[in-house]
């Protein structure tokens, strides 16, 4: 099975940028020999790996020639994806290199994912997935990420179809056999929404059609990620900073490519995630564990 291939790479992968995660280190390092790691194991990256710290939740992904090292008291996220042939496996997990009071949220995500992934069963409503994550975190003294939410992943589409909420939203979609669905609780010490950050340097492609400038760069993106996200330093190591940049720019200007910003607590509280990639199945294939 494709997704349990990927999703076995994406696992192994992800202990292994764990254990890169240390005071002093540069982001770009682990991000670099994470990305190195997937190709080695015969996958590709579904989105640039991305290490997000204490109140950014999401989409933080260190540039070729940064220099930002991790820190003693960084609450470190680090979330990796990996496909084969369009087939996606996500998964993230949180390092705490700060106070040993930085467990508990770590747990708090942990085991309100644990819980969630027993209810990937045919039939289960989103809503009840929703209330399971939400009872945990607010069970250990944080909030649940309203504004943050678990995916549907179908071939070359990360965020398809349905999402998963990380609280009680309503929705009594029932879940179906064999979907596959990423499944992302966030626990913060803040009120639980995000707000867009700095640009990231990532994007997604929206919409292919006839360009006059960027042709060549859009060509590269099409080609080697179609609908899957990249990361700028990807057209530059290809095309070169001047090129790279123009191209980027115009592509974004035209509406073509979507550019991510950062995702940060908006009342600044310490953000912790945990992830997996799950199959629907009356006995739920969790494809990331190891
Ligand atoms: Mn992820
Ligand atoms: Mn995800």
């Amino acid at each position: 099975m494709t997704y349990e291939k990927a999703g076995k790479i994406a696992a192994e992968t992800l202990q292994y940028g764990k254990r890169l995660i240390k005071v002093g280190t540069p982001l770009i390092e682990v991000t670099s020999k994470v990305e190195e790691k997937i190709a080695a194991l015969k996958g590709k990256t579904a989105f640039p790996p991305q290490i997000s710290i204490n109140n950014i939740a999401a989409h933080y992904c260190p540039d070729k020639n940064e220099d930002t090292v991790f820190k003693e008291s960084d609450l470190v996220k680090l979330d990796l994806g990996v496909h084969i042939d369009g087939h996606i496996a996500d998964n993230a997990l949180t390092v705490n290199l700060g106070d040993d009071k930085n467990l508990e949220i770590i747990k708090a995500s942990k085991d309100a994912l644990k819980e969630a992934l027993t209810l990937f069963k045919p039939g289960t409503k989103m809503n009840e997935i929703g209330k399971a994550i939400e009872e945990v975190i607010v069970g250990y003294g944080f909030n649940p990420i309203k504004n943050l939410s678990g995916h549907e992943v179908k071939p070359y589409d990360l965020h398809a179809g349905l999402t998963v909420p990380n609280f009680d939203n309503k929705d009594e979609t029932k879940l179906k056999e064999n979907q596959v669905f990423a499944v992302e609780p966030f626990a913060t010490t803040g009120d639980g929404y995000v707000k867009d950050g700095k640009k990231s340097g990532i994007y997604g492609l929206t919409q292919v059609r006839n360009v006059r400038s960027g042709r060549e760069v859009l060509k590269f993106i099409v080609d080697n990620f179609r609908t899957l996200p990249f990361h700028r330093k990807y057209i530059v190591e290809k095309f070169g900073d001047f090129k790279a940049s123009f191209g980027l720019r115009m592509l974004e200007k035209e509406e073509i490519l979507h550019h991510y910003p950062q995702l940060v607590e908006r009342s600044n509280g310490l953000v912790s995630q945990a992830e997996h990639t799950v199959i629907v199945k009356d006995k739920p294939k969790i494809t990331t564990k190891i």
